[in-house]
């Protein structure tokens, strides 16, 4: 109870006691929606890091704030000359993330940003102009590098266990069509690749080795003609490496989240909570299936093989923590650490983005690197 009551005490205060040898940071939330809210919950569980202010243009915002005892600030300038604020974090819609992350980093603010960074790679160079001028980090939350199944998939891919890898799929599937919300306009950064595709792309992006030669995608607008709200987006390294990006978002049966091939074998993983398995081949000599009869033929190519060449194991789940984000951008900031989330990464993702509608729009496939 008197840990309780402690801890009461300090969210009243705003802040965390100080740790002997550890340095505080505070962080201003702009945009306290539904992930800046998120962002608090994380932040909530650090003694080095904690929120000291938020500041959010609906006044229903700015009320949440203060019923979860954070002091809203009047305005973004007020919240900017604040001395103690040493990290922004900027989760308003994207079109908005460029003037306010700008404006943060030329105030002398560390900042945050929630992804997608922005809108085109000429505004993300804008960004990295200022934070490279004014000496202050600048980092994109790209939260889903510490993602379950992308670590497992990449424990997989790197561990070798399938062989050489020859394809990768990579979807998300869901069918609610788009958020009703900014997500559906154009003007403020909506629509599924820059939505859900930063993600998927930013994890292949860190899995595929070497350059990507060749990008073809196709966008969908089922349910919105103003954006995007799916896509179908093929890979080519130059190592030969083919990897399937897709998001939908009227796909009423998903295919599984994962699908890694090998020349030696074969893994799945079906959904968040990895389900799924790698199937492996133990035996290439003996080739003799037994035909599959179908209604109206035989095959022995497409024949299954049985437990006589083939081994079944169970995935190893790689546990992912994501207060390490956190944890790195505080270690960056005061010297101990490099940045995980570096900005040529995020500019390479940003320009594979601009790829990606550059293809869907003409129809076809399109040089990258
Ligand atoms: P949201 O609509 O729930 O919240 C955005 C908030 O920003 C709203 O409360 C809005 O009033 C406020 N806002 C708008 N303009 C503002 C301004 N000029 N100054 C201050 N506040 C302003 O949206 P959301 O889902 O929280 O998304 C916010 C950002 O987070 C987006 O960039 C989105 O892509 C990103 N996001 C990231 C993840 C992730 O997993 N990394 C998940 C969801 C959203």
């Amino acid at each position: 109870m008197k840990h309780l009551r402690e801890r009461s005490k300090r969210q009243l205060r705003n802040c965390k006691p100080k740790m002997k040898n550890k340095r505080n940071f505070n962080l201003a939330i702009v945009g306290l929606g539904g992930m800046g809210n998120w962002h608090r919950e994380i932040i909530s569980s650090f003694d080095n890091l904690s929120v000291c202010g938020s500041f959010d243009i609906k006044p229903t915002r700015q009320e949440f704030a203060k019923s979860h005892g954070i002091t809203p600030y009047n305005s973004f300038e007020e919240l900017l000359a604040d001395p103690k604020v040493d990290i922004v974090l900027c989760s308003t819609p994207n079109d908005m993330h460029r003037e306010i992350c700008i404006r943060a980093l030329e105030a002398g603010k560390n900042v945050v940003c929630e992804k997608p960074v922005t809108l085109s790679s000429a505004d993300l160079q804008a960004m990295i102009d200022v934070s490279r001028k004014s000496g202050k980090l600048l980092v994109v939350h790209q939260n889903r590098r510490w993602d379950e199944d992308f670590l497992t998939i990449k424990d997989i891919f790197n561990r070798g266990i399938l062989g050489d890898v020859f394809r990768i799929e990579s979807r998300v599937h869901g069918s609610r069509g788009i958020p009703g919300d900014w997500r559906q306009e154009k003007e403020h950064g909506g629509g599924m690749v820059l939505d859900w595709g930063v993600h998927l792309f930013d994890q292949i992006l860190q899995l595929a080795p070497g350059k990507l030669k060749k990008v073809y995608a196709t966008a969908t607008h089922v349910t919105n003609e103003l954006v995007d709200d799916g896509f179908f987006a093929d890979l080519t390294f130059e190592s030969g490496l083919v990897a399937h990006v897709e998001v939908g978002t009227s796909n009423f049966i998903s295919l599984p989240r994962w699908y890694m091939l090998g020349r030696d074998g074969t893994a799945v993983i079906r959904d968040w909570k990895l389900n799924g398995e790698i199937v492996r081949c133990t035996d290439w000599t003996q080739n003799d299936a037994v035909p599959i009869r179908t209604a109206a033929g035989l095959t022995k190519t497409m024949a299954p093989r049985t437990d006589a060449t083939i081994h079944t194991q169970p995935l190893e789940p790689v546990h992912g923590d994501i207060h390490d984000f956190y944890r790195n951008v505080t270690a960056t900031i005061d010297g101990k650490a490099e940045i995980i989330v570096k900005l040529d990464e995020v500019l390479r993702c940003m320009k594979l983005m601009e790829a990606v509608f550059a293809s869907a729009e003409c129809g076809q496939a399109v040089d990258f690197e």
